[in-house]
């Protein structure tokens, strides 16, 4: 049997909860399980409330991850790079906090360096500590920015997200084919409408490097 350690929950999730038990999380999966009108105990199934607790673990790893210590190591020795930084569509799976289906799309985090710049696999891990948790796309949007600005201090800071999500396609509606697209400029990218359009280009000149997949 696998033994599966709990994620170190962060303080300010967790100040008024306690954190259930892998049988008690296990137990409501069963009971989910004949909610939907199935036998959690014939073959197929014996093994699925221990597989999805072991999924959850996954989908939901970043309450564990401090998006803050993510960022704290950066680099001075940029020769005064001072133009726009931007990681273009950096894959992003979530989870709708009302219904706790995916969310799937993609993120572009851009800032302008001032004096110091950050890995870029570290933005892409700032995006992923608040995509694994539950979400709305606009809370997202916003604390992907509002870390880096915090933390790194640059001269701007500009997320936007494209996503399409489950509860809309799948249910509910029904419309397959849509996409949320959400926003964050700050700084000069909120400021400067012309730093703003330069961004906006960046990310649509998909023909411009040949670099991509
Ligand atoms: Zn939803």
């Amino acid at each position: 049997m696998n033994i599966v350690t709990p994620p170190a929950v962060l303080p300010e999730t967790a100040s008024t909860m306690s954190q259930p038990s892998q049988e008690q999380a296990e137990e409501a999966v069963r009971i989910l399980l004949q909610w939907a009108g199935d036998d959690p105990d014939r073959e197929g199934l014996r093994d699925t409330p221990a597989r999805v607790a072991r999924a959850y673990r996954e989908f939901f790893v970043g309450y564990g991850t401090d998006p803050v210590a993510i960022l704290a190591r950066t680099f001075e020795e940029t020769d005064g790079y001072d133009e726009i930084v931007l990681l273009r569509d950096i894959r992003l799976e979530s989870t709708c906090e009302h219904h706790m289906a995916p969310i799937i799309g993609r993120v572009h985090v851009a800032y302008l360096p001032h004096h110091r710049v950050v890995g870029i696999s570290k933005l892409a891990r700032v995006v992923d500590a608040y995509a694994k948790r539950l979400q709305i796309q606009e809370k997202l949007t916003a604390q992907i920015a509002n870390t880096i600005q915090d933390v790194l201090e640059p001269r701007g800071v500009a997320v936007v997200v494209e996503a399409a999500h489950q509860c809309m396609t799948t249910r509910g509606v029904h419309k397959p084919g849509v996409t949320m697209v959400t926003s964050r400029m700050l700084g000069a990218f909120r400021d400067n409408p012309a730093t703003r359009r330069e961004l906006l280009s960046m990310i649509n000149n998909r023909s411009g490097t040949g670099y991509t997949e």
